[in-house]
């Protein structure tokens, strides 16, 4: 009916995390693209991120191999440390971060130290690594919210 508002616009869920999953189509990674989202408690965007190399370190010059003495394990920067020091507003304390791949335990570090209080993640594909046994013991004890994202099924199609 006209001047009744619409009923099947995106949930905020589906609106951060949706943006998290776009930021992480900006990585250059080959095997991993990870995407974060960081919104304050009033539900407006503070920062974004994905995985990639500092500024100034080429995406064309660095490695991004995962074996050998030199490799891409040495330079990235997982998106949600991007997104963190992206941030040039002052504080984090009180937000709310999606991540589309569960943190590991140095990024729940900064995570914690942000002042960040809950965390909303996609997937757990690495959960039996030690890295993420870590992270987890370090966000329950900080007593940081951690939540996993429902999906909804819906489709989302832009034209770019
Ligand atoms: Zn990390």
């Amino acid at each position: 009916m006209e001047g009744t508002k619409r009923k099947d616009y995106i949930s905020w869920d589906e609106y951060f995390m949706g943006v998290a999953m776009l930021s992480g189509m900006r990585s250059k990674d080959p095997n991993t693209q990870v995407g974060a989202c960081i919104v304050s408690p009033e539900h407006k965007i503070l920062s974004m991120g994905y995985n990639g190399f500092p500024t100034g370190c080429s995406d064309d010059e660095f490695p991004w191999t995962r074996e050998g003495e030199d490799n891409k394990y040495f330079y990235t920067t997982h998106s949600e440390l991007n997104a963190i020091l992206n941030y040039r507003g002052g504080s984090l304390e009180g937000a709310v971060i999606y991540v589309t791949l569960f943190p590991c335990n140095e990024c729940a570090k900064a995570i914690i130290q942000s002042g960040i209080r809950e965390l909303v993640y996609d997937s757990d594909k690495y959960e039996t690594t030690p890295s993420v046994v870590a992270s987890k013991r370090m966000l329950k004890a900080a007593g940081i919210l951690v939540r996993r994202y429902e999906h909804t099924g819906r489709r989302v199609e832009v034209q770019l």
